[in-house]
């Protein structure tokens, strides 16, 4: 399958200022003319790039966000509320910000022939029967926030359906990189790095059994490039890797790419937290032409790499 290609388009990335959406900005921004609307509530300004359009404001903002909408030819719709920690402190917040203002996002899509690509979650499965989970395996999540996601990704479909409306949610898994901000799914890699660089205890929580599929942005970045150019509209696809990690192997590995004396220490579990998760990614390899690029040991290193301080200059 050919590379993707999105160039001369404008492009409106919701949420560009936060860890994916700004991983995405820097990528279009090139070869589109990108605009941002964002509210600043965890994302940073200075992810966005100076030529890039920057909208300060609240998606559930139905001017703002009508305007924004109406002038794009491509969606890529990342602004959440994120995470089960924070859904559970204010579900209604959740749910009017991932769910309502998506409906709203959706229906004014469909008034001005905008194509969507989503951003949905694997926390919509709730704790898989079996792993690597499929897309049509059971929808049950265990938290406001997974429902909120799982309710936009039902929205999809039906407009896909009903309106002929070209959306693509994606079901991030554990998605990783540089500068992944304050999200609880990510973090991990960002804390425990920090541990191990600082000797400090690496914390895990609970027993470390519980596995995960982390993806790098990199490849996720990918999966939306590919979303926004594909027939393949209407289906959910999974973005992880196919292959899981536990927590407690995390930090071993995290220990070992710093080179770290820090002990692996436990704490209490996380409510809401489910003991396993994988991605089976067979739909987006066959019908996107997904591939990950990144696997998580090179991406460790990666990030290790990018946090070593540079070479002092040489007094030749
Ligand atoms: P993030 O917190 O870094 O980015 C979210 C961005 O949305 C931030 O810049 C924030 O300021 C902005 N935002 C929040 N509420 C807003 C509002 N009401 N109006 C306008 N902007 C608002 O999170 P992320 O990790 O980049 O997540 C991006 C998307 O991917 C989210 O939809 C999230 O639910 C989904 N997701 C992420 C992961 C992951 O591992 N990071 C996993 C599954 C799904």
């Amino acid at each position: 399958m050919s590379e993707p290609n999105l160039s001369d388009r404008s492009v409106l990335v919701t949420g560009g200022a936060g860890f994916v959406g700004g991983q995405l900005v820097q990528t279009l921004a090139p070869d589109n003319d990108v605009t941002v609307l964002d509210d600043l509530s965890t994302g940073e300004r200075d992810r966005v790039p100076d030529d890039v359009t920057f909208v300060h404001g609240d998606v559930r903002d139905q001017r703002k966000l009508k305007q924004e909408i109406e002038a794009a030819d491509v969606v890529f719709h990342e602004a959440a509320v994120v995470g089960v920690p924070a859904s559970l402190r204010d579900p209604p917040r959740s749910n009017h910000v991932n769910t309502g203002a998506t409906v709203q996002l959706l229906d004014y899509a469909r008034q001005y022939d905008t194509r969507v690509v989503l951003a949905s979650s694997a926390a919509i499965y709730g704790e898989p029967e079996s792993v690597p989970i499929e897309e049509d395996h059971p929808l049950e999540p265990t938290s406001p926030y997974g429902v909120d996601k799982l309710a936009v990704d039902h929205y999809a479909r039906v407009f896909a359906q009903q309106y002929d409306l070209p959306v693509v949610p994606l079901r991030y898994f554990n998605i990783y990189g540089p500068r992944t901000g304050p999200n609880p799914y990510s973090a991990v890699v960002d804390v425990f790095l920090e541990q191990a660089r600082s000797g400090d205890p690496i914390t895990v929580h609970g027993t470390g059994e519980q596995t995960r599929d982390f993806v790098h942005v990199d490849d996720v970045v990918q999966a939306n490039l590919r979303a926004a150019t594909t027939d393949e509209v209407g289906v959910a696809y999974n973005v992880g890797t196919g292959s899981s990690v536990s927590i407690a192997e995390l930090a071993e590995l995290i220990r070992t790419a710093t080179d770290s004396d820090s002990p692996i220490t436990h704490t209490d579990e996380r409510p809401g937290d489910i003991s396993d998760s994988e991605a089976d990614i067979s739909r987006a390899r066959e019908r996107l032409g997904y591939e990950p690029t990144v696997d998580l040991r090179s991406g460790i290193d990666r990030l290790v790499d990018a946090a070593a301080p540079a070479d002092p200059p040489s007094s030749s």
